[in-house]
């Protein structure tokens, strides 16, 4: 029978930097786990494309989706749903390809509940100074979305403890190489490789 892929779980406070590691890593020739491409109500930001960077949705469209059992996870962050297509997960495991997802704490939280077998890795900022910098010169956010981020941040922080490894954002070539690492070190732990 074939082994099941390993479920990667990336989270970490909003504007610690997990959409940009995340690009980092499957820019990288090597990376040979599938991403899966979440779901949202949120207005797409310049450049981004539907059904590359997210799935855009309509609210209707999205609570549709919940009843309907469709999603894995799903969190309403600063306003806007986000959640994770349940199928596209079970069928890349069940094909025995590892799949990552980059998704907020609470939504990890629920993935943890399902797939306790998860391997969860917590993006951690350097300080939550460096954390609101990020966000500000970010430059896509309102003084009101900032400051209503940074308060979730506060709280997301104190859920570090759940997760089985936690890297630190200081250099994002850095914090790839780490999250890499793990994953072929939690290969090696349940003896897949
Ligand atoms: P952004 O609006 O900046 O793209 O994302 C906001 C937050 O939502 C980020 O922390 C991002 O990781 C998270 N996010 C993206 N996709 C999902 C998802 O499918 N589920 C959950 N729970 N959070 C997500």
């Amino acid at each position: 029978m074939q082994e099941k892929g390993l479920l990667i779980v990336l989270s970490g406070p909003s504007g610690v930097g997990k959409g940009t590691v995340r690009k980092e890593i499957f820019s990288q020739p090597d990376t040979a786990f599938e991403y899966s491409i979440s779901m949202t109500t949120r207005t797409p930001r310049a450049g981004e494309v539907d059904g590359v960077d997210y799935f855009f949705k309509t609210r209707e469209e999205f609570e549709g989706l919940i009843e309907q059992g469709k999603l894995l996870e799903y969190a309403e962050f600063v306003g806007n749903y986000y959640g994770t297509p349940v199928d596209y997960v079970r069928e890349t495991l069940d094909r025995g390809k590892d799949i990552f997802l980059e998704i907020e704490v609470q939504g990890a939280r629920q993935v943890r509940e399902k797939f306790p077998e998860g391997l969860f890795i917590f993006l951690s900022p350097p300080s939550l100074s460096e954390l609101k910098n990020r966000i500000v010169t970010r430059g896509t956010e309102t003084e009101d979305v900032i400051n209503n981020r940074m308060k979730t941040a506060r709280e997301e922080l104190e859920m570090m403890h759940l997760y089985d490894y936690v890297v630190e954002n200081d250099q994002i070539e850095l914090a790839c190489e780490r999250i890499k690492a793990i994953v072929v070190a939690e290969h090696c732990r349940r003896e897949r490789v």
